[in-house]
């Protein structure tokens, strides 16, 4: 349900009104739509008499909720939203380029990788410290140390830096990571999302590998919906029955997210293909379609990385990469 407040609404009839909301347990999210505002009402909205809200002084008018994603799609916000982390743009036209190892493994290799992908033009560095895998028994991550190792890179590249979170309870470890990544495995991880719509950060939302577009959006619609407007989307691959490859990117989601919604979409080839022979073609294919950056995955040394070694790029390949990128997003004209 949307209520659509008069314009000379006073700040003590705006508080009475929001009290009498959160008193009938809505949460009423605030949002300037073609100069009003408006207030998106979530919660059990069948409690809320739309004949009382609509006779409400305050209230110019009660509207059903038609659209499932009020606030991710281009209708409700034709302009392509912003992200921005320090002095790095997201989106609108502007390109961003984010690589670094699979996880976290030491300061040295650490240190070594974000210097090299910052020399080939990254402007962001990733790294996992929280990691979530297949099985139990594989190495899942230093965890606060890497956290801490994250923390040391950036202080000493400048460059921010994008991390998985895995739980609403480790929120208050992450505050000094820049981009807060929701892995593919969590997009319906629906208290995450709801947690990280209360908080300001940007937040990198993976496509789930069997979700639909339409799912994706509605992940999105929940941290949207908390206030946070900093919502980045990943494709990432999806399942299919592909096969030879880990995943199926699925680049036709870029060009229709594109329509669909102004949220920033980035494309990560490396989960996608799972090869790094195949990581470069991917992601130039990525930039051709107008994807708003990449997320690649770097090591220094492939054959011995603790995750995901096979589908790293050696950071000299990754610098060419870069190289490539520029063109075709010039030769784009993107
Ligand atoms: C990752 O980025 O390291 C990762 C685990 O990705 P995904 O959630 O896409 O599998
Ligand atoms: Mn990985």
């Amino acid at each position: 349900m949307i209520l659509v407040l008069n314009k000379d609404i006073s700040p003590q009839q705006d508080a009475r009104l929001t009290a009498y909301l959160e008193g009938l347990g809505l949460t009423a999210t605030r949002q300037l739509c073609q100069g009003k505002t408006i207030l998106l009402l979530s919660g059990q909205t069948d409690r809320a008499d739309t004949g009382i809200l609509s006779s409400l002084p305050m209230v110019e008018s009660v509207l059903p909720l038609a659209d499932p994603l009020p606030l991710a799609s281009r209708r409700s916000h034709p302009a392509d939203t912003v992200v921005q982390v320090g002095n790095v743009f997201i989106g609108g036209g502007h390109f961003c380029l984010m690589a670094g190892p699979c996880t976290v493994e030491s300061e040295e290799q650490l240190l070594s990788i974000a210097r090299s992908v910052q020399a080939a033009g990254a402007q962001l560095l990733r790294g996992g410290a929280y990691k979530p895998r297949t099985s139990p028994y594989s190495f899942s991550g230093l965890r606060e140390e890497g956290l801490a190792l994250l923390r040391t890179a950036r202080r000493e590249t400048g460059l921010p830096v994008v991390s998985e979170i895995m739980s609403v309870t480790d929120l208050p470890l992450f505050e000094d990571v820049d981009i807060l990544q929701v892995g593919a495995r969590n997009m319906q991880n629906y208290d995450l999302l709801r947690a990280l719509g209360r908080c300001r950060k940007p937040v990198l939302l993976k496509r789930g590998p069997a979700a639909t577009v339409q799912e994706l959006l509605l992940s999105a619609e929940y941290i949207l919906s908390g206030g946070n407007e900093n919502v980045i989307l990943c494709e990432r691959g999806i399942r299919t029955f592909s096969g030879g490859t880990r995943s199926t990117l699925d680049l036709s989601a870029v060009p229709l997210l594109h329509e669909l919604t102004h949220l920033p979409v980035i494309v990560d080839p490396s989960h996608a293909v799972g090869r790094a022979s195949l990581v470069p073609p991917m992601a130039l294919a990525a930039a051709a379609c107008g994807c708003d950056g990449l997320l690649i995955e770097v090591h220094n040394n492939p054959l011995h990385a603790l995750c995901d070694g096979g589908q790293a790029l050696l950071p000299e390949q990754f610098a060419r990469l870069s190289r490539q990128v520029s063109a075709v997003r010039r030769s784009s004209e993107l």
